[in-house]
């Protein structure tokens, strides 16, 4: 065991501060990464304050940070996939069971067993685990991912979560050349869903509340802008989209974006809004319309997520912090002020 530096919330209303937390040295099939920049992910903040208590309560004091860039500093024995100096990025999980089904399928995203990042019982080290806010990590390289080496590394942080996040539908909803996507909410998960419908090579149309958010849309790749909130310009697109992603994690009427679907079309949520959506069995039987949900990837396909974006040069925008600055961010984030994410470089630690 070693210790590292870390910022850390000692209770719900605690600001987040500085500390040293500790660390298992690296055992045969464990890696040791520097983390050089860690993104800031709004469920980092839900934990933090322990606002999503009914589901996954919190334990203090808590490390937050599961979109993790950093570089190699050891590798054990058994290690095969990476060596000293390599990049190398972890997301939202460090450990699963590694045997059920969903394992085995390579979706470890939804192993019933699964060791989250952050807040999740530690099996080596006992108490929970500890996240990305800190200076270095320790995880099985079968949870560690290789980064192109053509990213840049500030912006390639948030992919481990929010990339993966939205990458991840597109994918099993057959995003493709010719699709008419639609995206609702343009902050950290909505900004990656543009530069992906893009690039996948949809027809990407952005929804928003803001007409202010328009130019910055149509730059990430976005063939039109609908201000939802004129009904006239909604009309226009009824019935035509293939797919919807819903990246709003605030209150908001559903049906209104379930009536845009074409027949067979899908809306799948990745936001989370804290009270259930009221959904109207009218807007899914007139065509055979879904509505689902998605989190996260398993590790092949977040490891072909990042390939992808090495292929395309896709990272996401971000504004660089210093951890410092980390309790001011949080409060910006509530804001929404910040386009379209924060990654905090962790040489400032
Ligand atoms: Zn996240
Ligand atoms: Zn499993």
């Amino acid at each position: 065991m070693y210790k590292t530096k870390a910022y850390a919330a000692a209770s719900a209303t605690a600001p987040l501060a500085s500390t040293t937390i500790p660390r298992r040295d690296p055992t045969e099939h464990d890696v040791q990464i520097e983390i050089l920049f860690c993104g800031i992910c709004h469920s980092d903040l839900h934990a933090v304050r322990n606002e999503w208590s009914e589901f996954m309560a919190t334990t203090y004091p808590i490390v937050p940070g599961h979109e993790i860039l950093g570089r190699v500093t050891k590798a054990g024995v058994a290690v095969t996939k990476f060596t000293p100096g390599d990049l190398a990025a972890v997301g939202c999980l460090v450990d699963s069971d590694r045997t059920c089904p969903r394992c085995q399928a390579g979706q470890e995203n939804f192993c019933p067993n699964l060791t989250l990042t952050f807040n999740s019982p530690d099996k080596h080290l006992g108490g929970i685990t500890n996240g990305g806010y800190s200076e270095s990590i320790v995880v099985d390289e079968r949870f560690v991912l290789h980064v192109p080496p053509n990213l840049g590394l500030a912006g390639a942080a948030p992919l481990l979560c929010a990339g993966i996040t939205t990458y991840s539908p597109m994918r099993h909803w057959g995003i493709t050349t010719g699709k008419k996507v639609g995206v609702v909410g343009l902050g950290g998960l909505g900004h990656m869903a543009v530069k992906f419908a893009h690039a996948l090579g949809a027809h990407v149309v952005v929804f928003t509340t803001s007409p202010s958010k328009k130019e910055g849309a149509l730059r990430l790749g976005a063939d039109e802008v609908v201000v939802s909130r004129n009904a006239d310009e909604m009309k226009k697109h009824a019935g035509s989209f293939d797919f919807i992603l819903d990246a709003v994690s605030a209150e908001h009427d559903i049906n209104t974006y379930l009536n845009l679907l074409a027949i067979d079309g899908n809306l799948t949520l990745v936001g989370a809004p804290a009270k259930p959506l009221g959904v109207s069995a009218f807007a899914l039987l007139m065509g055979r319309r879904s509505l689902s949900g998605s989190n996260i990837g398993g590790l092949p396909e977040t490891q072909e997520m990042l390939d992808f974006c090495g292929a395309h040069n896709i990272t996401a925008d971000v504004e660089v912090i210093p951890i410092q600055k980390i309790n001011e961010a949080y409060d910006r984030l509530l804001k929404s002020e910040v386009k379209y994410r924060f990654s905090i470089d962790m040489a400032s630690l």
